[in-house]
């Protein structure tokens, strides 16, 4: 079955798999969705079998169907390969009543490296099946993993460029570090002196500008979106969820066709978009929980069925979660609307002149599969302290919003359907957070000290993505106001 991409917000025109990767967004600004969502065809006795490998090119190549078998195996050996710490890739972990299901073994040690280490691969694939003759331009906005994922994808990658920008004040100090030590010489870091949002909102005009697409264009470029908005990240983030499963059927924690739930901590939307997918090709999964942390746009959506940005914005310990317009939403609520794009192109519309918009009786509807709640930052300590002191697992202030969630979860609907619990970052990407919610005695020690403090604790060894960064030198300090984002960009590509 062919799978082609159409807008959430346009007319019928579709594009195939490659070109929705190339393109990022649709040129109405709507993102692209499959016409169809294909099937996951293979009995669970095969898949459960297979390697994170194999198990990628099932999924993937249902989704991507204009590419051949052996460019996507390719692309797949490229991506999943020893920059990851261990051959599971994405690794099981069993505690307290539930399944941590650890997508921080790749090269920035946060589960975007899950898409990111392979995006660079398809994207410079689409652009070779479609013989595009420009230098790609990566223009990505992070709250903190994103572009350092996206960076160590594309750095030196021939045909590529990238440009990242982070909001100077919210991220960690060890998420900063990573990004302005980062090498490449197609790689460039811009701080920000406003939020994510802003960052991703200067961006989003930056791709929807078509005065800017064409002056690129004469120079010889073209942009393309590194940011979970991109199917070609959405697609291998599905991946895991059918991984997990086979890997819990074969261990005999579940038998094939048993429905687990499972928990995500939120931001973007993306992870857990990727979950309800893999519900949608058949995966047996019941509920789909989404946790967020302080700002709680999300959970007050699941329960009042308005989206509401109109907002402080909170700096919390999570901060790759502090996001109050979650992109891809805007892919549920296409579906919720039967795929009215134009409805949903109004939604939209008013998200962004009004800052809010409520969807109708009939759309709150279809939101039965998902579970919505947050943890405060006292919860989330809470939770990282109970699950060390429970089960001697540490677990980072993503992945405890999760946790924090789940037992709340447990306690409203004592549903106890095996659960799996993503978890998106490495303790040791957020150490002081971690430490201080241990115990207190650490507070005097700076970010290195408290990496080997942990490690200590753990028995965990420090992840090599750690070390690096301890002696390496600053490559990138600019700093620059929001709304001189496209300027930075056009003096960076050399075209003013
Ligand atoms: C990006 C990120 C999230 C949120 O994922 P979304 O796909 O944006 O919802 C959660 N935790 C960590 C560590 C992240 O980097």
């Amino acid at each position: 079955m062919q799978v082609l991409y159409k807008s959430t917000r346009g007319k019928e025109e579709t594009v195939t798999a490659s070109m929705a990767i190339l393109k990022g967004l649709s040129e109405d600004g709507g993102l692209f969705v499959p016409t169809a969502v294909p099937k996951l065809d293979i009995p669970m006795e095969h898949l459960s079998k297979m390697t994170y490998q194999e198990t990628a090119y099932e999924v993937m190549s249902r989704f991507l169907t204009d590419f051949t078998e052996e460019e996507l195996k390719d692309c797949i050996a490229r991506a999943y390969d020893s920059k990851f710490d261990t051959n599971e890739i994405a690794p099981l972990h069993k505690a307290d009543q539930a399944y941590f299901l650890e997508l921080f073994h790749g090269a920035t040690i946060a589960f975007k490296d899950m898409a990111l280490s392979i995006l660079p691969h398809l994207m410079t694939t689409a652009a070779q099946k479609n013989h595009v003759k420009n230098e790609i331009v990566i223009l990505t906005a992070t709250s903190g993993d994103t572009g350092k994922a996206a960076m160590a994808g594309f750095a030196d990658v021939p045909g590529t460029k990238i440009i990242v920008f982070y909001p100077k004040h919210g991220v960690s100090p060890i998420q900063e570090k990573q990004m302005v030590t980062q090498k490449g010489n197609n790689t460039y870091v811009v701080g920000i002196t406003g939020n994510f949002d802003d960052a991703q909102t200067a961006v989003k005009k930056m791709f929807n500008d078509q005065q800017l697409a064409q002056e690129l264009d004469s120079a010889g470029y073209q942009f393309s979106s590194a940011n979970s908005i991109n199917i070609g990240r959405l697609v291998p983030q599905i991946v895991y969820y059918v991984y997990a499963y086979g890997k819990l059927v074969k261990s005999g924690e579940i038998q094939s066709g048993d429905k687990i739930n499972v928990v995500v901590p939120t931001g973007n939307f993306g992870n857990i978009l990727a979950a309800y997918y893999a519900k949608e090709m058949g995966l047996p999964i019941g509920k789909l929980i989404c946790a967020s942390n302080e700002n709680k746009v999300l959970f007050d959506f699941f329960r009042t069925g308005t989206y509401d940005r109109k907002r402080e914005f909170i700096l919390t310990t999570s901060p790759s979660m502090d996001i109050l317009i979650s992109s891809n939403l805007e892919r549920l609520i296409y579906r919720l609307t039967g795929e009215n794009a134009q409805q949903c192109a109004e939604l939209m519309k008013a998200l962004s002149e009004g800052g809010e918009y409520t969807i109708s009786e009939e759309m709150k509807k279809g939101l039965g599969d998902f579970y919505g709640n947050f943890c405060s930052e006292g919860e989330t300590r809470e939770a990282i302290s109970a699950t060390w002191y429970g089960s001697g697992y540490v677990i980072d202030p993503h992945t405890a919003v999760a946790a924090g969630v789940y037992q709340k979860y447990l306690r409203d609907t004592e549903d106890r359907t095996p659960t799996v619990i993503a978890s998106t970052a490495s303790p040791y990407k957020f150490t002081r957070s971690v430490m201080d919610a241990i115990s207190d005695r650490y507070q005097g020690l700076d970010d290195f000290a408290l990496c080997d403090a942990l490690s200590a604790l753990s028995g965990v060894q420090i992840p090599k993505a750690v070390e690096e960064i301890r002696t390496a030198p600053v490559l990138h300090d600019t700093v620059v106001d929001a709304q001189d984002m496209p300027d930075t960009v056009k003096k960076i590509l050399g075209i003013c």
